[in-house]
Formats: C-alpha cells, structure tokens, sequence
C-alpha cells in the first residue's frame, strides 16, 4: 500500500472517507475535526500528501498561503471574531496525522499558554 492510500486525510482528500466540508480550494479541503474541541473546529489539509506543515511550505509557499487563506475564509464563514490556527509537528507536539494540517479553532474563549 502507497503512502497515500494508507493516509487518512488523503482518502478524506479523495472522497473514499465521508467529512464534513466545509470549505474548499483548488489546493485545500477544510473539514470538521471528528472530535472538536472547541464549537468550531475545523482542519485544513493541502490535497499534496506531505507529513507535516513545514515539509508543505518546503514543497510549495503557494500551497502553504492557500491553506492559510482557507482557514480565514472558514473562520470568516463561521463569524468568529477570533481564532487559533494550530499544526501540532511531531508525536511530542500532539501530531496524531501525519499528513499537514492546520486546526482551525474557535467559538468559545481560548486561553493561553494551550496545555
Ligand atoms: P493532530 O493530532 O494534530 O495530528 O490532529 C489530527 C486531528 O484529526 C485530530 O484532532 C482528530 O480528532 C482528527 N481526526 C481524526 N480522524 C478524523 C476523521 N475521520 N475526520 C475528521 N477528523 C479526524
């Protein structure tokens, strides 16, 4: 099995897995987490499969600026008058996908430092 069709967000990508999309891009899909934790919480995914979001930016800025404006749009789209973009990078950071992904978060009040 290749790498992508062993990849979960790629076969979300390719329609082989349902999600709820909510936002779309010619280089991006945005989603909504299975297991939200906040009122919004969506994922924003490049359609490329690379592991992480700096192996994105090293394989195209453009790709990374599509990825980032869709996570805009979405919290735009949802009337968020904040939000946090997050790419956990590394088991020890919390990356439990390795395809890249930004968590877009929001709807409720968010504290910082995140645990
Ligand atoms: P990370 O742990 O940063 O790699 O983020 C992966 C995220 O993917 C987690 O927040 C999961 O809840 C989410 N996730 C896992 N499987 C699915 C799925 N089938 N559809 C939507 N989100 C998912």
């Amino acid at each position: 099995m290749s790498e992508t069709e062993s990849c979960l967000f790629c076969r979300i990508v390719a329609g082989q897995i349902p999600a709820t999309v909510v936002a779309e891009s010619v280089n991006s899909l945005a989603f909504r987490d299975i297991d939200p934790g906040a009122p919004t919480h969506v994922l924003v995914v490049p359609r490329r499969h690379v592991p992480d979001l700096a192996g994105l930016a090293a394989a195209s800025a453009a790709e990374l600026a599509d990825a980032v404006a869709l996570a805009a749009q979405v919290a735009d789209d949802e009337g968020l008058p904040g939000y946090r973009v997050v790419a956990n990078t590394g088991e020890a950071a919390g990356q439990s996908v390795f395809h890249a992904h930004l968590h877009v978060l929001g709807g409720r009040s968010l504290t910082w430092p995140p645990g």
